[in-house]
C-alpha cells in the first residue's frame, strides 16, 4: 500500500512525477492529494467568457462555434482558428501548425480549453490552448464523468484534467490508515473520514459533497496547527523560570513618580497581570495588543524595571535602529541618574541601559556588550544585532519584543535561548489583528489588550491627494505644512526610496506582493529621500529647518536627527519607513506620505500612528500618482476611512494570502492552509483549539496517535526537500 507520505514516483510516471514537482512543486502523495480544486465546472454550465482576465492562467469550459483553418501568413503551414463561446461571450483558440485540429473540432462540441489569456487585434485568445473534448458528439468522456468536473490550479505543462487523472490513481491505492484527526474527535465534530473527504473533494456529484468534504479538510488544517500550539503552552508551562516578585522602593516605584502622566486604568491593569504573570515560577508568555499610540511602552518598561529591582535583566528587542535608540533615550531620560549606575552621582538602586545596533561603532558596541554580560545593564535594548551569538546575559529574567510582527518565532526564541533558565516572554504588537489570527499565528500565548488610548487624543484626519488628476493639490500639500510649522509644530514626509538610482528599496520595507499586483505601480519612479530633501528645501519649504533620515545612514547620524527632530530643532524629516513603528514625537502632527501607493494597509496604518500622539490633532496626507482606478487607490481610500485598526487588519489580511500571515510560524515552501481562510472559518478554529487544548492535556506527548504526530511533523519540518531525498 501507498502511504500519504510517499514520494509521487511511486504512483505516478518518471515524466509526470518531475513535471508536478518542478511546476506545482508536488512531491509527495499526498501534496497531490492536498491539491485541491480550484473550482467545478459544472457539467452543463459553461465559463462566462467575458470575465477572463488577460494574462491569467486559465482553464474554460466552452463550445466550439466555428473552425476555420487557414494558411499562415509570413510562414508555411496552416493555422487553425477556433471560435468558442458559452452563449454569450467568446473567445478565440488560435492552433498553429496543428492542423489536424481542424478534423477534430466541430461545431458543437463542448471541451475544456487551457491557456494563458491573450489579446490579438482587440481580441482575447488563447495560443495553443490544452484541450481536452468533454463531448465529442457522441456523449461525454467517460473519464471525466464526475458530477462536477474539478478545476485545478493547473500550468501549461499540466493541465487540469491530466491532474484530475493523477489524482484519480492517487485515491486507488493511497492508505488512509493513519487519518490525522482522532476519530473521537471526528465523531463529535460531526466530520466525514479522511478517505471520504479526498474522494468527494475531487470527484464530487454535487456541491453540498465538495461542501461537507471541504469542512473535514479545514477541520484538519486548523486542528494540526492548534495541535501544535497547545503542545507549546503545555511545554512552555511546564518549564521551571525565576519569579521576579515586586519590590518596593525600587527602580519601578522612581519611573512611576517621574512620569509625566498618570496611567491608564487599562495600562494599569496589563501591567498587574504582567507582574502576576513574572511572579509565577515557571515562564510567563504573554503578547501585548493595543494599537497604535495605545502605550504599550510604558507597560513594557514598567515590567523591566520590577524584573532589574529582583536582580535580573531584560532586553528588550526592536525592530528598527531608530526604535531602539528611541527607547533607550526614553528610559534614559525618564531614569536619570537611576540609569547611571557606576557613574559619580548615581542613585543607590540604579542600573545601567545598554543599547546594541548592527552600525553602530566597535568602541561603542563591546562597551555595551560588556555591560550585557557582565550583568551591569540591567536593561539591554537593541535591534536584531540582540540576537547574534556574542552578546550574552548575565542573568537574563525577561525578554520584551517590541512591533512582534516584524519577527519570526524563531527571533522570539533564539532571544530566549540566551537565559540560563527560561526567561519570562512579553511580546507587544501595535497592529490589532482579528481573534482568529491571534490564535493561530500567536496562539501559543496568553494575550493581554489594551483598548483605550491616553485621554487628550483627538482623532487622525486622513486624506487621499490624487496629484494625478489634481497636480495643483501638491502645492496646497506644502502649505498646510509650512501652515503647520508656523504653529511650532513638526512634521514627517515619509518617501519609499532612499536615493533616485536605487532601484528597490534597501530599507524601505515595500509590499512586495502590492508590487505584483499593481505593475503599473511598481515601473514608476518613486519618491526619494535624497531627491525630495532638496527640492522641497530649495523649494516650497525654504526657510525651514529640514533633514533627512533613512537606512543607510550611520548609527551617530540617525541618533542625531532624532534627538534634533525630538527637541525641535529639526521641523520637517524627510524620512524612509525607518519610522515606520514605534517612533513617537508628540510634537510631530502632520504626515506626509508620498507615493503612498507603494506601502501596505498595514504599514499606511503604522505611519499615520506617528502623528496625533499629543493634545494636537493629527493630520495625515497620502499622496498618490496612481490612477483612480487602480487597486492601489481602494487600498488608499480604505485607510483614509477609518482609523479602526482591527477592520485595517482584516482588509490588509483578505488582500493577502493566508501563507503569509503564518510565516512566522513555519518555515516550509508552501502554506499549511489550503482551505482554512482565517478570517471567515472562525467556527473551524474556535473548535478546532478546544478540542486540540483538551487532546493535549489528555495525553501530551500524542502516544497514541502516530498520525497527528506525522502531520505536526510535517508542518514543522524546516526542510521538506532534504527529507524527501532520504526518503
Ligand atoms: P504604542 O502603544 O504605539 O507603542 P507608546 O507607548 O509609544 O504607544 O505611547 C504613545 C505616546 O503616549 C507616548 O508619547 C507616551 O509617552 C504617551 N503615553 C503613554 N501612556 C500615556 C498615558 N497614560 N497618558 C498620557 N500619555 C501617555
Ligand atoms: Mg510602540
Amino acid at each position: 500500500m501507498v502511504s500519504m507520505s510517499d514520494p509521487l514516483r511511486r504512483v505516478l510516471g518518471e515524466s509526470s512525477t518531475k513535471v508536478l514537482a518542478k511546476a506545482l512543486e508536488l512531491h509527495t502523495v499526498g501534496d497531490l492529494l492536498r491539491h485541491y480544486p480550484r473550482t467545478y465546472a459544472e457539467r452543463e454550465v459553461l465559463t462566462p467568457l467575458n470575465e477572463l482576465k488577460v494574462d491569467d492562467y486559465v482553464t474554460v469550459q466552452a463550445e466550439v462555434a466555428r473552425v476555420d483553418v487557414v494558411p499562415m501568413r509570413q510562414r508555411k503551414g496552416k493555422m487553425v482558428k477556433v471560435v468558442v463561446t458559452d452563449g454569450l461571450g467568446q473567445l478565440h483558440l488560435t492552433f498553429f501548425n496543428q492542423a489536424w485540429r481542424g478534423g477534430q473540432l466541430h461545431a458543437g462540441m463542448r471541451g475544456l480549453f487551457a491557456g494563458k489569456v491573450g489579446v490579438f487585434r482587440g481580441q482575447r485568445q488563447l495560443t495553443n490552448p490544452q484541450t481536452q473534448l468533454l463531448d465529442d458528439g457522441d456523449g461525454y468522456d467517460e473519464s471525466m464523468m464526475t458530477g462536477l468536473i474539478p478545476v485545478y490550479p493547473a500550468t501549461a505543462k499540466f493541465p487540469s484534467w491530466n491532474i484530475g487523472k493523477a489524482i484519480r490513481v492517487a485515491l486507488d491505492v493511497v492508505d488512509f490508515d493513519d487519518d490525522s484527526l482522532p476519530d473521537d474527535v471526528r465523531e463529535r465534530q460531526g466530520l466525514m473520514s479522511l478517505r471520504e473527504a479526498l474522494r468527494l473533494i475531487h470527484a464530487p456529484d454535487e456541491w453540498s459533497q465538495v461542501q461537507k468534504a471541504r469542512q473535514r479538510l479545514k477541520f484538519d488544517e486548523a486542528f494540526v496547527l492548534q495541535v501544535l500550539l497547545a503542545q507549546r503552552r503545555a511545554a512552555a508551562a511546564a518549564q521551571p523560570a525565576t519569579p521576579r516578585r515586586q519590590i518596593r522602593g525600587g527602580l519601578l516605584d522612581a519611573f512611576d513618580a517621574r512620569l509625566p502622566f498618570t496611567l491608564t486604568a487599562g495600562q494599569q491593569s496589563v501591567s498587574e497581570e504582567i507582574f502576576d504573570g513574572i511572579a509565577q515560577e515557571h515562564p510567563m508568555h504573554r503578547l501585548l495588543q493595543g494599537e497604535v499610540g495605545s502605550g504599550k511602552t510604558v507597560v513594557a518598561m514598567r515590567a523591566m524595571l520590577a524584573v532589574a529591582d529582583s536582580g535580573g535583566q531584560s532586553a528588550l528587542l526592536a525592530p528598527t535602529e531608530v526604535l531602539a535608540q528611541q527607547h533607550a533615550r526614553t528610559l534614559r531620560t525618564l531614569l536619570g541618574p537611576l540609569a547611571q549606575a557606576g557613574e559619580l552621582g548615581s542613585a543607590e538602586v540604579a542600573t545601567r541601559v545598554a543599547l546594541l545596533t548592527g552600525s553602530q561603532n566597535a568602541a561603542a558596541r563591546r562597551t555595551n556588550l560588556l555591560e550585557a554580560a557582565s550583568g551591569a545593564a540591567g536593561i539591554v535594548i537593541g535591534t536584531h544585532a540582540l540576537l547574534q551569538e556574542n552578546v550574552q546575559f548575565a542573568e537574563l529574567g525577561l525578554v520584551v519584543v517590541d512591533e512582534q510582527h516584524r519577527f519570526g518565532v524563531e527571533q522570539r526564541d533564539a532571544l530566549r535561548a540566551k537565559g540560563d533558565t527560561p526567561p519570562h516572554v512579553l511580546v507587544m504588537t501595535a497592529t490589532p489583528i482579528p481573534r482568529t489570527v491571534a490564535m493561530t499565528v500567536y496562539g501559543d500565548l496568553e494575550t493581554s489588550m489594551l483598548t483605550e488610548l491616553p485621554a487628550g487624543r483627538s482623532p487622525i484626519q486622513t486624506t487621499v491627494v490624487p496629484v494625478g488628476e489634481k497636480p495643483q493639490w501638491v502645492e496646497r500639500v506644502w502649505q498646510r505644512v509650512r501652515e503647520e510649522v508656523d504653529q511650532g509644530r513638526q512634521v514627517y514626509v515619509v518617501c519609499p526610496k532612499i536615493s533616485g538610482d536605487s532601484a528597490a528599496e534597501d530599507d524601505v520595507d515595500v509590499d512586495a506582493d502590492t508590487l505584483l499586483d499593481d505593475e503599473e505601480t511598481s515601473r514608476r519612479r518613486a519618491a526619494a529621500v535624497e531627491d525630495v530633501l532638496p527640492m522641497l528645501a530649495e523649494g516650497p519649504l525654504s526657510g525651514l529647518a529640514v533633514d533627512m533620515l533613512h537606512g543607510r545612514m550611520t548609527s551617530e547620524a540617525k541618533d542625531d536627527v532624532m534627538s534634533r527632530f525630538i527637541d525641535g530643532r529639526v521641523q520637517v524629516l524627510v524620512a524612509t519607513t525607518v519610522i515606520e513603528v514605534g517612533v513617537d514625537v508628540p510634537n510631530a502632527t502632520v504626515m506626509v506620505v508620498l507615493d503612498a501607493d507603494w506601502f501596505g494597509v498595514s504599514q499606511l496604518h503604522q505611519l499615520r500612528g506617528r502623528v496625533g500622539r499629543g493634545n494636537q490633532p493629527g493630520l495625515c496626507l497620502l499622496v498618490t500618482r496612481a490612477p483612480a482606478e487602480a487597486d492601489a487607490r481602494e487600498r488608499l481610500d480604505g485607510v483614509a476611512s477609518t482609523l479602526d485598526g482591527v477592520l485595517l487588519a482584516r482588509l490588509d489580511l483578505e488582500q493577502r494570502r493566508e501563507g503569509d500571515v503564518l510565516g512566522v510560524l513555519q518555515s516550509g515552501r508552501r502554506s499549511s492552509l489550503r482551505l482554512l481562510r482565517l478570517l471567515r472559518d472562525e467556527d473551524i478554529i474556535v473548535a478546532a483549539r478546544e478540542e486540540a487544548t483538551a487532546l493535549v492535556d489528555r495525553d501530551p506527548t500524542l502516544s497514541v496517535y502516530d498520525g497527528l504526530v506525522a502531520a505536526i511533523r510535517e508542518l514543522v519540518d524546516t526542510d521538506r526537500a532534504d527529507y524527501l531525498e532520504k526518503a
